[in-house]
């Protein structure tokens, strides 16, 4: 009775595809964050543009974090496991949202409180 992936309910293809995912949203993701500062940097800041600039910049830098956390997730064996239950995320839910740390079931718990 030795389950040797018994840590994840997802198949090694799952992960594989999940972790090119990241991989590519994150890369996205710190390209834009590139662009902003750069605009940021040219920015007078004389009209509204410049506070929107930092808006998209904190915007981008919390997702290049998380997106980065999930990496750091995914090379563990914590990724795809619910943060309230500990139950399994299916593997759909993830391919849709990457960045998922709960269950369908708490989500909606967490919606509704
Ligand atoms: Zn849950």
């Amino acid at each position: 009775m030795t389950e040797s992936h018994a840590s994840s309910h997802l198949s090694n293809v799952q992960l594989q595809s999940l972790r090119q995912d990241l991989r590519e949203q994150l890369e996205q993701r710190s390209r834009q964050l590139d662009d902003l500062r750069a605009q940021e940097q040219d920015s007078s800041g004389a009209d509204g543009t410049w506070q929107e600039l930092v808006v998209s910049i904190t915007a981008a830098e919390r997702a290049v974090a998380e997106l980065s956390q999930a990496c750091d997730r995914l090379a563990g064996d914590t990724y795809g496991r619910c943060a309230h239950c500990q139950g399994p995320i299916p593997f759909e839910r993830l391919k849709i949202r990457p960045l998922a740390r709960t269950c369908i079931d708490c989500q909606r718990r967490h919606e509704a409180a």
